[in-house]
């Protein structure tokens, strides 16, 4: 009987394997075709962590299509400036493009809400939320009349709240800052009575240094070290309360996109997928190397923004986010996913994630 089942399934296999073969021929998946593309990203090139994460990408992506697909990368400013990726990729002058969705507020003010909250969800929340909780769908529908399709290609985990040339004791000392921080983190300071900025990462170093600004976010120890902040700031405080989880995405022109047959979109999904944990186990590994390295071989005096100062931030941060949510009918549908994400995270994490925090110390 066992042997009888077992042929006779391995004819209904057989038929299947066939069908499919039919299909081959009939070209609705041609092996053969061969696709260049190229990428351009709004970090300056071979930037470590968030430079590499596009290269990544391009080489996993190359390895698993056998090389049908290959994918040039273009640093912020060698096709088009960091800036004007979003309409590039729109536009098909490129593929693809690596970098942050708050960015692009300018396009679409909601795309605010995919790259992090302020007091919103950490890194491990955001994928969560995107992946197994309805934001990526969100996000493609956003980003639909731009003919684009997001997908989620790395996190920083939690940053830094930045490089500050003045102290932070209390909220006057946030009155007339011009600080470099852009997305919903930059409204909250805005509303605080700074002045908050949006420039690309290149340009930072030299802001800080002729005081063309006082304070810039940028990422964490990793990332900061490497821009070479320590020389030009004089104080690194923390928590970073307006990105404690931001995700960078990975856009790709729609019409090239669906050019594209079956096997070779999943390998850019699943290379998506692969590059966006991928840099978060980067980060995850060399932030830590790197701060012993900015306190005990460059004497970075590093500080924790007063409690009251957070507090009043949070405040003046829920009021920013609700303040979007009204501003269009999927600004509201986003928001309300991401607070009811949150919501239901914070429950559990309180008695796992920050639980178990707590118990390590003790
Ligand atoms: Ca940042």
């Amino acid at each position: 009987m066992r042997i009888i089942i077992t042929a006779i399934m391995a004819l209904a296999l057989a038929g299947c394997g066939s069908k499919t073969a039919v299909s081959d021929s009939e070209g609705a998946l041609d092996t053969q075709q061969s696709f260049k593309w190229k990428l351009v990203t709004t970090w300056p090139k071979n930037y470590p962590g968030l430079g590499s994460a596009p290269e990544n990408f391009a080489n996993r992506v190359a390895a698993m299509s056998g090389g049908r697909l290959t994918i040039k990368v273009f640093g912020a400013g060698q096709l088009v400036p960091a800036f004007e990726v979003f309409d590039a990729v729109s536009q098909g002058t490129a593929q693809v493009g690596h970098g942050a969705s708050y960015y692009w507020t300018g396009k679409t003010k909601a795309a605010a809400f995919f790259t992090s909250v302020p007091f919103g969800l950490n890194a491990q929340e955001m994928n969560g939320w995107l992946h197994y909780g309805g934001g990526l769908e969100l996000w493609r529908e956003l980003y639909e009349p731009f003919n684009l399709v997001p997908f989620a290609a790395g996190s920083t985990g939690v940053q830094m709240a930045g490089w500050f040339n003045r102290e932070i004791n209390s909220m006057d000392d946030i009155k007339g800052l011009k600080m470099r921080i852009p997305g919903l983190g930059g409204d909250v300071i805005t509303r605080a009575g700074g002045v908050s900025v949006t420039m690309p990462g290149g340009e930072l170093y030299t802001s800080m240094q002729t005081g063309v600004i006082d304070a810039t976010e940028w990422v964490g120890p990793y990332n900061d070290l490497a821009f070479g902040f320590h020389q030009v700031a004089k104080y690194y405080y923390y928590p970073g309360w307006h990105e404690p989880g931001p995700i960078l995405e990975l856009i790709v022109n729609k019409d090239a996109y669906a050019s594209l047959p079956k096997d070779l979109q999943a390998i850019v999904e699943g290379a998506a997928r692969a590059v966006n944990q991928d840099m978060l186990d980067e980060y995850t590994a060399r932030n830590n190397s790197a701060l012993v390295e900015l306190v005990e071989t460059h004497g970075v005096d590093v500080r924790k923004l007063p409690d009251d100062v957070v507090a009043e931030l949070r405040r003046l941060s829920a009021e920013v986010v609700e303040e979007l949510a009204e501003d269009t009918e999927i600004s509201r549908r986003i928001a309300e996913s991401v607070k009811a994400f949150q919501k239901q995270a914070m429950t559990y994490h309180e008695i796992s994630e920050e639980a178990y925090y707590r118990a390590r110390r003790q």
